[in-house]
């Protein structure tokens, strides 16, 4: 993975409603410190804009999307993602967590 440095735009993940009134979404955000962490080595400090305003967050962890595996045991493994979008095993379908950030994806 490449190394985050302060002043790099990435992305931010918002939080969905849980209603789903509102659905997670990619927000431009500034790293704004290394926090150097060394039990969280890819956690920054993110300056996020919003359309609707900025905020500020000091402790953002590295979520790449990826799949969750699960556990190999699983007696239902045959339908993760179809149509479970999680399992009681632990997997979880692909999808970038709310409040973590990523590199903005290649479009
Ligand atoms: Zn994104
Ligand atoms: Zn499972």
């Amino acid at each position: 993975m490449q190394q985050p440095s302060v002043g790099r735009i990435v992305h931010y993940v918002s939080y969905g409603t849980p209603g789903g009134e509102y659905d997670k979404e990619c927000r431009a955000a500034i790293i704004a410190e290394l926090t150097g962490d060394p039990d969280h080595p890819d956690q920054v400090g993110l300056a996020v804009l919003n359309p609707t305003g900025m905020f500020f967050n000091r402790t953002v962890p590295y979520h790449d999307g990826a799949e969750t595996l699960g556990s190999p045991d699983c007696p239902t493994s045959e339908s993760h993602g179809t149509p479970f979008r999680y399992c009681a095993c632990s997997w979880r379908e692909a999808s970038h967590a709310g409040g973590t950030w990523h590199w903005p994806e290649r479009v």
